[in-house]
């Protein structure tokens, strides 16, 4: 058991960080504050190598495994500010460019890996639908069969990057109920009966961008189809695990951060001329911090390594989303309270890292379902 990274994973760390800190910081509580999606940032990060992530370099990615690109995305997380934007590029890398990395066609991969690695699409999953959310695969949006086309009918909410993706992952039923009749399917925006709705206005992530995605008689060619028909549970199942690693990678990063920082204030701010750090109860809280930030890490980098390694870890993705989801709730929790009324405060920028903190125990799958699949697995529930 080696617990160390090796030194190329450490640079790759640090030069993420290094950009984010350059790229992604400045004038993130301005965008926050008017729900902007920045396409100079997204450019950067383009060219960084983060929306191919996990794209072959044949397909004009940059061709991480899983464990790196979560050592990039904790450096992202670390340095950028910009929690929404970092939030769509991991979503986009994942569920969209490393889907079609994983389960594409050729003609797929050849048609949407060089522009979603490239930076020059912007991609959406859309899953959710407004009666069927943590109970994904019991969605109703239909496909059916038409010669050799498709047709899709039903409508998809909370989809992220929505209002601006020229391209969708559309899960949809081919057959019957449960995980056997659900299918995936690429289609593009400008597909006649695909129409998105009006950005959806969020308490966190303001500058990711989401929206409703509606499908009427929406006509799609058989080779739309993404890794078989009815294979779409198998599909999600798996994107998943990746994506709650991706997703997840850059909070490790902010919760560092707010470490940091946390103890830089308790260190200077005096009352009563006495540091706030030298009261057990504020030094008990950073330790508290540091506790649930390690143990979370560890349960990241675990799950990234089994997955990377074994091809599946359906626990330990569920362990880890679950703990880092809980304790970055939590740090940025905590942070608002060692900075006192300080961290109330807008200037301070602690407001905004709990609102957009607060989504992790939501989207992809909530801490409840996580909970669920982890029983589950002992046959509980
Ligand atoms: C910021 C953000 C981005 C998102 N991006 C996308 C996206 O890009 N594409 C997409 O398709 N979706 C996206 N989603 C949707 C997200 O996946 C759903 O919000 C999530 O799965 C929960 O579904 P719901 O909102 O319908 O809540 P519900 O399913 O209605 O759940 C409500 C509450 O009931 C609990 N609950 C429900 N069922 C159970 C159960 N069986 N056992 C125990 N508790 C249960 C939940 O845990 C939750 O606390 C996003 C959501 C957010 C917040």
């Amino acid at each position: 058991m080696d617990f160390g990274w090796t030194e190329d994973h450490l640079a790759l760390r640090r030069g993420a960080a290094e950009f984010a800190a350059r790229h992604l910081a400045e004038g993130a509580g301005a965008r926050d504050r008017d729900g902007t999606f920045s396409r100079e940032a997204w450019a950067a990060c383009a060219e960084f190598g983060l929306t191919g992530l996990l794209v072959p370099e044949k397909w004009g990615g940059s061709g991480h495994d899983l464990l790196s690109a979560v050592a990039i995305l904790e450096g992202i997380g670390h340095g950028a500010r910009d929690n929404g934007l970092v939030f769509s590029v991991a979503a986009q890398a994942a569920s969209c460019a490393g889907l079609l990395a994983a389960f594409g066609s050729e003609a797929q991969k050849g048609e949407w890996l060089p522009p979603l690695s490239d930076g020059s699409a912007i991609g959406a999953t859309a899953i959710t639908e407004p009666d069927s959310g943590s109970n994904a695969l019991a969605l109703t949006t239909t496909a059916a069969r038409d010669g050799d086309a498709w047709v899709l009918d039903g409508s998809k909410t909370f989809v992220t990057n929505a209002p601006l993706a020229d391209v969708f992952l559309v899960y949809a039923r081919t057959g019957g109920p449960g995980f056997a009749g659900v299918t995936c399917f690429v289609v593009p925006r400008a597909t006649r009966g695909l129409t998105v709705g009006q950005p959806i206005g969020k308490m966190g992530l303001r500058t990711s961008p989401m929206a409703q995605v509606y499908f009427e008689g929406c006509r799609v060619p058989a080779a739309a189809v993404v890794g078989g028909v009815g294979s779409g549970g198998l599909v999600f199942g798996q994107t998943m695990e990746v994506e709650r690693m991706l997703v997840m990678a850059p909070a490790v990063g902010v919760m560092e951060r707010l470490l940091d920082r946390c103890t830089t204030h308790a260190r200077q701010r005096t009352t009563g001329s006495v540091p706030i750090g030298k009261h057990q109860a504020i030094a008990h809280r950073i330790a508290d911090i540091e506790l649930e930030l390690e143990a979370a890490r560890f349960m990241l980098y675990r799950a990234a390594w089994q997955r990377g390694r074994h091809g599946t870890a359906t626990r330990e993705c569920a362990l880890a989303k679950l703990a880092v989801s809980e304790a970055y709730v939590e740090t940025c929790r905590s942070a608002v309270q060692v900075f006192g009324g300080y961290g109330y405060t807008v200037e301070y920028e602690l407001e905004r890292e709990l609102r957009d903190a607060l989504a992790a125990t939501l989207y992809l799958g909530t801490s409840e379902i996580q909970r669920n699949l982890i029983s589950g697995l002992r046959g509980l529930g």
